[in-house]
């Protein structure tokens, strides 16, 4: 049985990505320090044999027994508020924790596959983003702590593929949604959801104008998998391209929720891209992938997701008064 250790195993991407390896026959180990991560998303796991749980931070050496066939880096903060909230783990994680990944991948000989993302070009030049675009980003503004370790990770990932021989792969992951995102991470669609489910005004930042693409998780998951099994070594970009303006994505969430609040409209954050596209022809020619989740069919699941959540958690105020943590 192959043994693959997912890191950030309790995110969002990460509980998804441990049930697809349980699904395909592996032994997954699940590694997580639960600063962002929820056990809820893998509690139905931990009856399997083939599963086992490590309470670990991954920024500190990682001791695995055994055999290991593959490592999935997942472990980080991934949203602008999380960045804000935890900017020196944000920071570790993508260095210190890839250098032990990359390290125990050298000893057990095992491949890597990288979390990176389409943060690495910033807010970019080029529109779609390319996997040759070097990007355009701030290293000293709010979203440097995660845009520049994110970019040292897929560096370090090159170093100790070349210098080692580590067989790598790095992901470039865009927008992606559906259940078990955090309610209150800050991201646009919980905040919007979990305002209509408040029943508060939505907030548009800026004038709405900017653009982003989102891919549902089924679609991302399916493009990992292909591309860890793939012999692909350089990045690539898994996204869906279709690309909607903010403030036409909060009047589809108005329609979805049903909600008669208004759309209400606050500045700018510091540094926000104004517009992001996946290019997707490599992964639809090395991995003969590309998504196949309407954003109508896959907004549907994830509003049922998120109405199934408690009262608690919906009205968690210290988490979704994000107004105090945003630089403008
Ligand atoms: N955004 C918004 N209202 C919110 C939260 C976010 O208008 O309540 C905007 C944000 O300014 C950005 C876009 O939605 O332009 C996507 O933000 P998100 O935090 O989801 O992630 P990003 O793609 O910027 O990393």
């Amino acid at each position: 049985m192959k043994k693959v250790l997912i890191t950030g195993g309790a995110g969002f991407l990460g509980s998804h990505l441990c049930d697809r390896f349980i699904k395909e026959g592996y032994h997954v180990i699940a590694m997580d320090n639960l600063i962002t991560g929820r056990l809820e998303n893998i509690e139905h796991l931990f009856k399997l044999e083939n599963f086992e749980f490590y309470h670990h931070d991954v920024s500190k050496f990682i001791h695995v027994p055994g055999d290991l066939d593959y490592i999935l880096h997942f472990a980080s903060p991934a949203s602008p508020i999380d960045y804000l909230k935890i900017p020196i783990q944000t920071l570790k994680v993508g260095s210190l924790g890839i250098h032990n990944c990359l390290g125990l991948a050298k000893a057990k000989k095992a491949r890597v596959l990288i979390a990176s993302t389409s943060e690495v070009y910033g807010d970019p030049m080029v529109h779609p983003q390319t996997e040759d675009y070097w990007g355009n980003v701030n290293p000293i503004g709010p979203r440097g702590v995660y845009d520049e370790a994110k970019r040292f990770q897929e560096a370090m990932t090159m170093a100790y593929h070349r210098f080692h021989g580590v067989e790598t792969r790095i992901v470039r992951i865009f927008n992606t949604y559906g259940p078990r995102m955090r309610l209150n991470d800050g991201r646009v669609l919980p905040a919007f959801i979990g305002q209509a489910l408040r029943g508060e005004d939505l907030t548009v930042f800026g004038d709405g104008s900017q653009t982003r693409s989102f891919c549902f998780i089924d679609d991302l998951v399916e493009g990992i998998y292909r591309l860890l099994l793939s012999d692909y070594v350089e990045p690539v970009n898994i996204g869906n391209p279709d690309e909607i303006s903010i403030g036409d994505f909060a009047e589809e969430i108005v329609k979805l929720t049903g909600t008669d609040q208004k759309v209400i409209y606050k500045d700018l954050p510091k540094d926000d891209p104004k517009q992001r596209q996946p290019e997707i022809s490599k992964a639809k020619e090395i991995l003969g992938w590309e998504p196949k989740v309407s954003r109508q069919e896959g907004l549907k699941v994830t509003y049922e997701y998120f109405k199934s959540l408690s009262e608690e958690e919906l009205y968690d105020k210290d988490h979704y008064n994000f107004d105090k943590y945003i630089i403008r």
